[in-house]
């Protein structure tokens, strides 16, 4: 069995007032749709990056919506995260080549890990490489599979992206967050353009006052009397931390007085870069004592990162490649500008200006973090604008209403069976397998219907919280 991630509840009303109204009516009236639909979004890691960020919000919404999600992630060794990361930079242009013991090992960790899903969704959503070829090895079925790309893949490696693409060619659809990252060769007919987006409510993002702030970052070892420049990523080549440090000493030289930088990043299972990086990182860092790094592993978590992100002065996110940077809605959300790299889904965050500079390089990072740190009412205002844009294009209520109405246009092509005739498809509303011979030891009455299993270990989980699975779905028996 794959690894579940737990994850909380939030209903889609907690939005209202924060979220575009007619995004939220509009997602009620297109959930009805999906109701009893079993959905599975599947990646490589439950923490660290962004794709863990959106699915930790994700998927209680989508239950709400009545939908029946789950989160799971892939098993695999070190090695096969190498080469993960090794496809990951690849397909953001990287010039490595895979060898053929690296994809004999890629392709026999996505064997077991297909293997080791053993229940059944109407809907698979794949996010990125790294569990992509668990659908050549599955075998196509009733399932519809979508693969979501987070990753810059507009200038690919030719022989990394031909390699992954054999493994997508079975593919219900494809997402991509902006048109330039779709290859020309793409082997799926049904692609999506669909940008990322951050959860207002989260602790990240949620409102948090400047007491609490400083007294949090104080506690880490913050001034919060000092200027303050962040960088909030994953310790990761693409991010450049070390052109960050070059960059803010560069300002300072250009300011009276001083100012801290800090750089927090955090470690993902699936990114075994990041310690390399962080050591690199460090041996620059050290001698300074006005440039801090801090790592999730040395306590600094979603809430020490909302303050971080309030109380800059400042937040950078110098990335050369990007998929999209939630950071970067993350920091104008909070009113805080932003100095960015003109790249990959960046620019579409801080379009006409908002927000802040996008920049190329170390010396117009360096010149953009003086200029906002010595205007501080231009930077005020940049920020407030880069706040309402985000409002309006960048939370997640919009992301769950593209995502429902690219499920919405796979279903045209292939419709739910057990909405078709409920009464022919009865399924197991825990695992979604089909219930060819109903057994009475095996089944359980709730909310005036009998609900009937495949197996002891459903209908317990289902006795444990029956109105998760029961609610809404259609496949059980009538009373
Ligand atoms: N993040 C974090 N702690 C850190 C560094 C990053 O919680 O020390 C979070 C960050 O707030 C954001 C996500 O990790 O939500 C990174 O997503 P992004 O899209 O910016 O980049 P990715 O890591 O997916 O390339």
């Amino acid at each position: 069995m794959l690894q579940s991630v737990d994850v909380g509840e939030r209903p889609l009303a907690s939005y209202r007032g924060t979220a575009p109204d007619d995004t939220l009516d509009e997602l009620a009236t297109l959930a009805a749709e999906f109701a009893g639909a079993r959905v599975l979004h599947l990646n490589a890691t439950p923490y660290g990056g962004g794709v863990s960020e959106l699915l930790r919000s994700m998927v209680p919404l989508l239950n709400d919506l009545g939908v029946v999600a789950d989160w799971k992630v892939i098993r695999g060794e070190e090695p096969f995260f190498d080469i993960t990361k090794s496809i990951h930079n690849g397909l953001q242009g990287g010039e490595r080549p895979l060898s053929r013991e690296e994809r004999d090992l890629y392709e026999r960790t996505a064997a077991e890990n297909a293997a080791l899903l053993d229940e059944d969704y109407d809907f698979v959503f794949v996010h990125d490489p790294q569990p992509a070829a668990m659908l050549t090895h599955r075998g196509t079925g009733p399932d519809r599979w979508v693969w979501r790309c987070h990753i810059d893949t507009s200038q690919p490696n030719p022989g990394v992206w031909a390699y992954l693409r054999e493994f997508l060619v079975d593919y219900d659809a494809a997402v991509f967050t902006m048109e330039e990252f779709t290859p020309p060769d793409m082997p799926v007919e049904r692609v999506e353009i669909v940008p990322p987006a951050i959860d207002p409510l989260s602790p990240k993002n949620r409102p948090l006052d400047e007491a609490s702030v400083n007294e949090i970052l104080t506690w880490i070892g913050i001034n919060p009397g000092v200027p303050l420049v962040t960088q909030v990523s994953r310790f990761d080549p693409w991010k450049d931390p070390l052109g960050v440090i070059d960059a803010y000493r560069l300002a300072r030289e250009e300011i009276d007085g001083p100012i801290q930088l800090a750089l927090v990043g955090s470690m993902a299972l699936d990114d075994p870069e990041g310690w390399r990086i962080h050591d690199e990182i460090m041996s620059e860092a050290k001698p300074d004592p006005l440039i801090h790094v801090f790592t999730n592993l040395t306590g600094v978590g979603n809430t020490e990162v909302n303050a971080f992100q309030r109380l800059s002065d400042v937040v950078v996110q110098k990335s050369i490649r990007e998929g999209f940077g939630l950071v970067v809605s993350e920091a104008l959300w909070k009113g805080t500008p932003v100095v960015a790299g003109n790249a990959g889904g960046i620019p579409l965050q801080m379009a006409d200006g908002a927000g802040g500079e996008l920049v190329d390089g170390v010396d117009e990072c360096a010149r953009a973090i003086a200029a906002m740190l010595r205007d501080p009412d231009g930077a005020e205002e940049l920020g407030r604008r880069g706040r309402e844009r985000v409002r309006e294009h960048f939370l997640l209520p919009r992301l769950l209403l593209n995502e429902l109405s690219l499920m919405l246009d796979v279903l045209r092509a292939r419709p739910l069976a057990f909405r078709e005739a409920p009464e022919a498809a009865e399924r197991d509303p825990v695992c979604g397998m089909a219930i060819e011979r109903p057994d009475g030891a095996l089944s359980f009455e709730h909310g005036g219907r009998e609900h009937r299993f495949c197996s002891q270990e459903c209908r317990r989980r289902f006795v444990d919280a029956p109105d998760r699975f029961a609610a809404t779905h259609p496949g059980s028996a009538p009373p």
